[in-house]
């Protein structure tokens, strides 16, 4: 059994019923497996690998709060504090119903590489509760979110870790979390990033994941001699990286025909009208059904199935796993020739090989969605030095940000003979990094 193919065994078993976690750990160790093996020796004596799947801390707690009927609600609490080899714990708390430890593992080890990928100074680590903030008052959320820091506050610092957005924690989450932290400890410090504008908060932070992925998928069209203008986009979800994806394409000249939520999909055959769906979202909250209200033109369908709209450009934008073999076949007979995902494995491992294997383009999560944590440790600088920068400062570092990792991406893939496989070129461009400071640090 070669050294990746044990390590994923002892994963398993250690692991057990973590399907999400087991899924992400084998797609980077199989990626990883021509870099693994030519160092082979060297990593199995300081037992690289498996220090780099165990994270190095989770944390688990319980969150009691009061609904608006007096009846205590009890949520669970996780922060998986990952690797810290080059930098503070950072990544999203996600506030979902699905919420478990694999898919905040998954997520947790996910980020290690795309943290390292993006060039700054941070480590990899996810939190989040199952707690769902959908269909509760402001008042509900506020003292969810209060009973959620006043536990977890125990364990963040702008040099410890510095959690930011993800599924269901936006601008208003933030601010509670935030509100609470400072209440708690009386500093007034850079410990969350997405903060509002006049409480630290970056420009660009709300944009920065859709931006980002737009901005990287046109580094890769372009050197594949594509380009957006004129093609027809397919975005799944309706939230935060899906609504500023749809943006940046359309700047560039991209024709967005369809968005989804959890219940269904709209179909804009004149493109959508993203103002609408900003409106739907944004500001009331409502669902994407809604769209059809407006837009007469337009057609709502139930359930799944936006990946059987025939597009140019899938970029999914939602959720894990939302993008199957089935969808990916759909996806090549509609002649769609590229995949760039916002969202963090949204693509199956079955699908992500169809999709290689039939020549489509195919750009990971950790290096498409990496914008929005980049983004993150532009706020924390700025936080550090007790200054905002402009719109167009922020705009520009994200932009030469995205296009650095599109090298880093093309380089490591070329190094090791896989060309155009930018999966490989991800993993192992932000493996190195890790790597090499793990090894400078000692056994720890
Ligand atoms: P939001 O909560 O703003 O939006 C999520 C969107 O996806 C909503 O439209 C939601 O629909 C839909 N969705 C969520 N769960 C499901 C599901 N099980 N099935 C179908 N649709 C679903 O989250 P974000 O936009 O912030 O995050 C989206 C993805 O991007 C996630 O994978 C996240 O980890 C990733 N990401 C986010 C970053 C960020 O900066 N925000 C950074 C990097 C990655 P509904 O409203 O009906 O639930």
């Amino acid at each position: 059994m070669s050294y990746t193919e044990e390590v994923y065994a002892k994963v398993v078993e250690k692991n057990p019923g973590e399907a999400e976690f087991q899924q992400a750990v084998s797609e980077v160790l199989d990626s990883l497996k021509t870099v693994i093996d030519a160092n082979e020796t060297e990593y199995r004596k300081m037992a690289l690998l498996e220090r780099l799947v165990e994270p190095e801390r989770i944390i688990s707690f319980r969150i009691p709060w009061v609904d608006d009927q007096g009846q205590v609600q009890v949520n669970k609490g996780y922060r998986v504090q990952f690797n810290s080899a080059i930098g503070p714990y950072k990544g999203g708390l996600r506030f979902h119903p699905s919420v478990n430890q694999s898919i905040l593992k998954f997520l947790g080890f996910e980020q290690i590489f795309k943290n390292s990928l993006t060039g700054l100074p941070i480590g990899g680590g996810k939190g989040g509760s199952d707690f769902d903030p959908k269909g509760k008052s402001d008042g509900e959320v506020m003292r969810f979110c209060q009973s959620f820091m006043t536990e977890f506050c125990k364990y963040l610092g702008p040099n410890q870790d510095v959690p930011a957005g993800d599924i269901g924690v936006g601008g208003r989450e933030i601010g509670y979390l935030y509100g609470q932290y400072k209440r708690i400890t009386g500093r007034y410090e850079g410990v969350l990033t997405g903060k509002g504008l006049t409480y630290g908060g970056s420009l660009i932070r709300t944009q920065a994941t859709g931006y980002g992925l737009v901005y990287l998928l046109n580094e890769m069209l372009e050197h594949h001699k594509y380009s957006i203008k004129d093609k027809t986009i397919v975005v799944s979800g309706s939230g935060n990286v899906a609504i500023y994806a749809v943006e940046k394409a359309s700047q560039l000249g991209g024709k967005v025909v369809a968005m989804s939520d959890s219940n269904g999909y709209v179909y804009d055959p004149n493109g959508i009208n993203l103002d609408v769906v900003k409106d739907i979202k944004e500001v009331r909250r409502g669902r994407i059904k809604e769209y059809v209200e407006k837009v007469p033109q337009a057609t709502y369908t139930e359930g799944k199935g936006i990946w059987s709209v025939p597009c140019d450009i899938a970029l999914p934008c939602a959720t894990q796993n939302e993008l199957t073999l089935e969808d990916a076949k759909k996806l090549k007979e509609n002649k769609c020739f590229a995949v760039a995902e916002g969202a963090n494995m949204p693509t199956t491992l079955d699908a992500t090989e169809f999709i290689q294997e039939n020549g489509m383009l195919f750009l990971p999560g950790k290096a498409a969605n990496a914008g929005g944590v980049a983004t993150s440790a532009l706020e924390m600088t700025q936080n550090s030095m007790r200054l905002s920068w402009t719109a167009e400062e922020v705009d520009q570092k994200l932009h030469q940000i995205m296009k650095d990792i599109f090298v880093k991406c093309e380089d490591a893939s070329r190094r090791y003979g896989l060309e155009g496989n930018y999966v490989a070129g991800a993993n192992i461009a932000g493996f190195e990094k890790v790597v090499d400071a793990m090894k400078a640090q000692g056994i720890v």
